[in-house]
């Protein structure tokens, strides 16, 4: 079909109504594109994408991406998949049928539009590292048959699939592995680390730390993340990655439960709780390919994206009555 406005792009975001997914959106609608989100809802929610009501360049389908799907787009961002430990573990085979069959759907639809496709991979591609920092050229410390494999093995073979259709098929392809994001509308009760560790400190709870405390993370906020997977979509064919999109400020589980008792204002006692099975002890991205090829570095660091983080989860326990 001819294109009535040459810059305007009409792309696809699946998983669009999660996290991630909606500010995605939010940055695409800003920048005049047409944006077709597809959600089934498993673990996003219309909330997320309420205030796009009135906005005519969005359209949401309510659809599960292990299904066929037949649109137009002129570009795809791949992001539907659960992505907190207790989400993706709730249902793992449905987890890796996202992941898997999810990714051949979303290539077979690429492929027919010859379109370009992003795949939002992860670090959990590292496994429990043994290399430290991540560069992307180590192949992982990954166990096969644990609680956390549904995930893992999921996006390592929705990795070789993207490649496998690059060789095979030609198709332009685009492979980011996203390391620990956050940022307003994380699920409250995903149980990922930041959202525990701020809803508890409002609530003024015990936070939960997991084994010692001393196992590492590497936070990066929401709005970097997707400026660099922006960047990482526009920028030239060659460049496939896969590319580590995260911010290599490196912390533990103790400091960030410090540094949010701080920024809470909040007395919270800290208490133990076992580590769960596999929980990788350290991670941190080596990010020199982004910088190098899309002259990418994050600019907000923890502390600074800890204050619009928490008051979202504030505002948000105050509207359901749970703190005053
Ligand atoms: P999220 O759970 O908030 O968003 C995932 C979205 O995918 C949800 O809206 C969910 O309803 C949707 N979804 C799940 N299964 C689906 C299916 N079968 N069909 C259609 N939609 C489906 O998680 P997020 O943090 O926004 O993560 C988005 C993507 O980024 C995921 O692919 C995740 O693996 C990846 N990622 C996120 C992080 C992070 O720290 N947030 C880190 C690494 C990778
Ligand atoms: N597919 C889709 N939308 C399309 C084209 C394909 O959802 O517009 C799905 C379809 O289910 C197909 C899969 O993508 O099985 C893989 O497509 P491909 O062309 O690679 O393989 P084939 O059709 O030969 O199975
Ligand atoms: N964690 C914790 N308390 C919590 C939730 C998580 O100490 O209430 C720890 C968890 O064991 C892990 C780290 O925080 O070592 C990050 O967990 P998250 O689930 O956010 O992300 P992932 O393990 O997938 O990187």
């Amino acid at each position: 079909m001819p294109r009535l406005y040459e810059s305007r792009k009409r792309i696809l975001v699946t998983g669009g109504a999660g996290f991630l997914g909606s500010h995605l959106i939010d940055h695409l609608l800003e920048k005049g594109h047409e944006v077709l989100c597809v959600d089934n809802l498993f673990t996003g929610t219309k909330r997320n994408l309420e205030h796009l009501h009135a906005q005519p360049r969005f359209e949401f389908i309510r659809h599960d991406v292990t299904f066929p799907l037949y649109v137009e787009a002129d570009e795809i961002y791949n992001l539907a998949c659960p992505a907190s430990p207790i989400h993706y573990q709730h249902d793992p085979v449905q987890t890796t049928k996202t992941s898997v069959h999810g990714a051949i759907n979303m290539l077979g639809l690429a492929k027919r539009l010859r379109c370009r496709i992003l795949q939002a991979s992860t670090s959990e591609i590292y496994g429990d590292p043994t290399v430290h920092p991540q560069t992307e050229n180590y192949w992982g410390n990954v166990n096969s048959i644990g609680p956390r494999s549904c995930y893992d093995e999921g996006k390592r073979c929705a990795e070789t699939l993207f490649f496998d259709y690059h060789r095979q098929h030609g198709l332009e392809i685009k492979v980011a592995r996203i390391f620990n994001t956050y940022g307003p509308r994380m699920h409250p009760s995903d149980g990922r680390v930041v959202s525990n560790f701020i809803v508890q400190a409002l609530k003024r709870e015990a936070i939960t730390l997991y084994g010692d405390g001393k196992q590492t993370r590497s936070f990066c906020y929401v709005d970097d993340l997707v400026d660099g997977l922006i960047r990482f979509m526009d920028s030239p064919a060659a460049f496939t990655g896969p590319v580590n999109l995260g911010n290599p400020a490196e912390f533990t589980m103790i400091e960030l439960a410090e540094l949010v008792l701080k920024e809470t204002e909040s007395s919270s006692p800290l208490t133990r709780q076992p580590l769960p099975q596999d929980d990788p002890k350290q991670r941190q991205p080596d990010i020199a390919l982004a910088k190098k090829h899309l002259g990418w570095s994050p600019r907000v660091d923890l502390r600074q994206g800890l204050k619009p983080t928490i008051s979202y989860f504030r505002s948000l326990l105050s509207d359901v009555g749970v703190i005053g």
